[in-house]
């Protein structure tokens, strides 16, 4: 199979005033078409060109190659950040918005903890929310590296992505990675957040 680079899923202005144009345009075609040029290069000609990304990640360990784990994670997170967000943002469906009540109590104590978690990851990654044994849990990875991973701390299927490089947010918000996070979770597409959660239950 062929890795196709994805089709970002609106115009680079949909999300303004929260994330800028020209932050979206640099993120998806200069960020992310480097990590697919390269994963693209780095998995030619190996058994890995026919596999899915998403086996691909399942088999990162701290052994894997660094131009996999980091170009494939480049490649795969991006794919769901892009897909985390739409234009005014939307609304999680009755079976999502359940399963983040029982689990952490209201919407904005899941949207806490998922600050929380992208404040503290220290220098780049991602905060994420995932779904582990059937129960959401939030939390973060370093790098490029995601929960299918089996180096990261807790490992899941990741159905919301929150991008915390400083190339995400840095020529609107600067060091304000606070600012920023309030700001993305207006433009958080819950809906299809909601998609993915189904797919897995
Ligand atoms: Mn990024």
């Amino acid at each position: 199979m062929a890795f196709e680079f994805p089709d970002l899923p609106y115009d680079f202005n949909a999300l303004e005033p929260h994330i800028d144009a020209q932050t979206m345009e640099i993120h998806y075609d200069r960020h992310h078409r480097t990590y697919y040029n390269n994963f693209v290069g780095a998995v030619k000609d190996t058994p890995l060109a026919d596999q899915s990304l998403e086996d691909i990640m399942g088999d990162v360990s701290s052994d894997s190659a660094p131009a996999v784990r980091n170009n494939g994670g480049g490649l795969y997170n991006h794919i769901l950040y892009w897909n985390s967000m739409c234009a005014g943002g939307s609304s999680a469906s009755d079976a999502l918005s359940s399963a983040i009540n029982d689990t952490f109590g209201s919407q904005e104590e899941l949207q806490k903890q998922m600050t929380q978690a992208g404040l503290t990851r220290f220098g780049s990654g991602f905060a994420w929310l995932i779904v582990q044994d059937g129960k959401l849990v939030v939390t973060s990875t370093p790098n490029q590296d995601n929960p299918l991973m089996s180096v990261a701390d807790q490992q899941g299927t990741p159905i919301l992505a929150l991008d915390v490089w400083e190339h995400a947010y840095y020529l609107k918000y600067q060091n304000k990675r606070p600012e920023y996070i309030e700001q993305w979770f207006e433009v958080v597409d819950w809906a299809k957040v909601s998609s993915r959660y189904s797919s897995l239950a």
